[in-house]
């Protein structure tokens, strides 16, 4: 089988991290029982940036950590995995920043054409961009507290990530 270079990357690195690797005994609920809903930007890592450690909390990732589009993982995290808590982290710099969804309409219609395009819209997809970050921390954080699949008792805050200096500050 003929390897591309990410692919021989992920060989090399997974022989790299099994050879020291001892948390196999992990359960499978986040012991700490959060979860974190961040951004898919390749410039957050979580982990590190946040304070995470293997095992601790789920880590759900989609392009803006829009929580509409999370909600299905929030849900199984909560009810069937047993977190208690929301970490909402939005950030600087991101794409979703940047273009409207007529705008990415037009790029799939011109990239991918007319059939792409069509079941776009037959799919009414929603790219869910903002073109405020404070305030779609805090709407999505309103989001998750009015919606009846997320529990009153659950703690939910909202931060943003500054991708410029590695700081997370809380908004809401
Ligand atoms: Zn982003």
């Amino acid at each position: 089988m003929v390897a591309t270079p990410v692919q021989r990357n992920v060989e090399s690195a997974s022989a790299r991290y099994a050879a020291s690797f001892d948390k196999g005994h992990l359960a499978l609920p986040p012991s700490k029982k959060y979860l974190v809903l961040t951004c898919m930007d390749a410039r957050i890592d979580p982990a590190q940036a946040f304070g995470i450690e293997l095992g601790d909390a789920h880590v759900i990732r989609n392009a803006g950590a829009s929580a509409v589009d999370a909600l299905r993982s929030v849900i199984i995290s909560q009810q069937l995995l047993g977190t208690e808590e929301i970490v909402l982290v939005k950030h600087t710099g991101c794409g979703m920043l940047t273009f409207k969804n007529a705008d990415a309409y037009q790029i799939v219609r011109e990239r991918l054409g007319e059939a792409a395009h069509a079941e776009l819209q037959e799919r009414k997809l929603d790219f869910l961009p903002f073109p405020e970050l404070e305030k779609a921390v805090a709407d999505d954080v309103d989001f998750l507290k009015q919606s009846r699949l997320v529990p009153d008792s659950i703690a939910i805050s909202g931060w943003v990530y500054e991708v410029e200096t590695g700081q997370t500050r809380r908004v809401v």
